[in-house]
């Protein structure tokens, strides 16, 4: 992520086990995130998949309201770094929302604020063309989520008529390796119970095909429930801290390693516990976090035609509240709520699961 929120240094020092630079970015008025949702239909039906893809596409006022939202916003004096997160549902069926909003907020920023955009995908409709398309929208940063090689892949991330998938994203990442241009691809892997050896396959097939390009980065987690119709088939293997490990020393310091340097150092922030940081859906409801998303509590008020913000102030509240003793509700305020133990998320960007085997 190319935003101060994420952008912390891992030598700063901590609080309660948190960077202080990222406790005040994420409190701080000159940073500000948007994550958008501008469908929530997929063309992929995942085995674990927790959305039920009821949204479609983000509505013609919704996007008039994002962009006059984003209008006042940069008009404010003290803000300075401003970022845009696509996450869907998949964001690529509906390119030509955010070809309007991005290319909208290019038009008008000015150089006072630093503006970055991102992407989380299934890469399916990554071709080159959409590549370099977004990428000329100032989307430098791609996560896509692999689950093995194509034998255990396509089983579980299928496309809705079951065909497979691996094949064509496997294509697209090859030939947006031919682009000259800065980006990040971040390949998230899923370790299943089932998919140890198909894993192996693909952690090989990666070191051989991405050895020589430190734009692609590879992030390894384990599978997650997340409240989806197929959670009691969603297994991760009990070892599985143990069976990252080996994954990540298979690549053998060839392929470069997403963020482990905050992961090990300091704990993660979610951004739903960022006061500075909001999801908007397609119909214009407004959320903190993006795995709890049809949860009362996370229905935290509605973005107004003229662009304005109508926010439930307590629940709101109850999001960030982490931030008033600086404790474990900052690493995942929903599920650490919830169901008191450490966050599982698996589809949220940035959730950290603890690879030093720390609470
Ligand atoms: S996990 Fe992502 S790619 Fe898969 S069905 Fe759900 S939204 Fe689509
Ligand atoms: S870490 Fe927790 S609060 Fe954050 S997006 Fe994931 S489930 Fe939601």
């Amino acid at each position: 992520m190319n935003n101060k929120i994420e952008s912390i240094n891992c030598t700063d020092q901590l609080y309660k086990g948190f960077h202080i630079s990222k406790i005040i970015n994420s409190l701080s008025n000159e940073n500000w995130k948007l994550i958008l949702l501008p469908t929530e239909r997929c063309n992929f039906k995942c085995m674990y998949c927790y959305e039920n893809h009821a949204l479609g596409q983000m509505t013609e006022n919704t996007v008039n309201a994002v962009k006059k939202l984003i209008a006042r916003r940069l008009e404010t004096k003290e803000l300075k770094y401003f970022n845009i997160a696509w996450f869907g549902g998949e964001p690529l069926l509906s390119k030509e929302i955010i070809s309007n909003i991005n290319g909208y907020v290019k038009k008008i920023a000015d150089q006072r604020v630093l503006f970055s955009s991102n992407i989380t995908t299934n890469g399916y409709l990554l071709d080159q063309k959409t590549f370099e398309n977004l990428l000329a929208l100032q989307i430098n940063y791609y996560q896509i989520s692999l689950d093995g090689d194509r034998d255990f892949h396509d089983k579980v991330r299928c496309k809705i008529n079951g065909n497979g998938t691996f094949d064509k994203i496997w294509e697209n990442l090859l030939n947006i390796k031919k682009c000259d241009a800065e980006f990040s691809i971040i390949l998230r892997l899923h370790v299943h119970s089932e998919n140890i050896f198909s894993m192996q396959k693909l952690v090989c097939k990666i070191k051989d095909a991405f050895s020589d390009d430190n734009r692609f980065k590879v992030f390894i987690r384990p599978i997650s429930k997340l409240g989806g119709t197929n959670d009691d088939q969603v297994k991760s293997p009990s070892d599985v801290i143990s069976i990252i490990h080996k994954f990540y020393a298979m690549l053998d310091n060839k392929v470069s390693l997403w963020d482990t340097g905050s992961t090990i150092q300091g704990q993660y922030i979610c951004y739903a516990a960022q006061p500075n940081s909001l999801v908007i859906r397609p119909n214009g409801s407004l959320a903190k976090c993006t795995v709890a998303l049809d949860t009362n509590i996370n229905n935290i008020g509605k973005l107004n035609d003229d662009g304005t913000l109508s926010i439930i102030n307590d629940k709101f509240q109850s999001w960030v509240e982490g931030f008033k003793e600086i404790n474990n509700l900052l690493k995942c305020p929903y599920y650490n709520r919830k169901h008191s133990f450490e966050p599982k998320c698996g589809k949220c960007n940035f959730s950290n699961y603890d690879l030093t085997g720390r609470g």
